[in-house]
């Protein structure tokens, strides 16, 4: 039988980083945007800062470490490996060089146990990563460009809906995971 695979971005899907970034981001400036109010995400013309000055604030202030878990993860971990699902994080986080050990560390210290981890480019295809994948299950990331990709290997391609992404074309949206642990549940999924 063929593997089946569920594949998950990491920032703003399976944990909250836009809160504690936008609180930095706020803090460093004088600024004062709300993270509700966050439409586009695209930060250097939000905060008028560079890449590079916003990756240095990032990992001065421990961005990736301040991530807080989205409610449902655990459970739908759980639900995922109790079917057989191998799961898959595929996050964009090489811009930190210590990306990979940060990440360990905070999915061990949540109980959140990936089969996979890839640590890809920040404008990298995330398809790069997937080819060893015969059989995906589902797909979530929060990102519309990656959704686009991931729908050419499952039907179960969703966004994760979040305020730069709300006008996206693609169709599928989840609110939150316990709505897709309950689905996979079900067997909807
Ligand atoms: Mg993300």
């Amino acid at each position: 039988m063929m593997t089946n695979y569920a594949i998950f971005d990491l920032d703003d899907t399976l944990l909250n980083l836009h809160v504690p970034l936008i609180h930095t981001l706020n803090e460093r400036t004088g600024l004062s945007k709300c993270p509700k109010s966050i439409k586009t995400f695209t930060i250097e013309e939000d905060y008028g800062i560079s890449q590079e000055t916003f990756f240095r604030w990032a990992i001065e202030s421990n961005i990736l470490e301040r991530g807080v878990i989205h409610d449902g993860a655990l459970e739908l971990f759980n639900t995922l490996k109790t079917q057989g699902t191998r799961i898959a994080i595929i996050t964009a986080r090489a811009w930190h060089p210590r990306a990979r050990a940060i990440t360990e560390e905070w999915l061990n210290c949540n109980g959140l146990v990936p089969d996979e981890l890839h640590i890809v480019h920040m404008h990298e295809n995330k398809n790069h990563s997937t080819g060893h994948m015969k059989c995906v299950r589902l797909a979530v990331d929060d990102r519309e460009h990656h959704v686009h990709h991931f729908s050419k290997l499952t039907a179960n391609a969703f966004l994760y809906r979040q305020g730069w992404n709300v006008n996206a074309t693609h169709p599928h949206y989840i609110d939150n995971l316990m709505q897709l642990n309950n689905s996979i549940n079900i067997g909807e999924i």
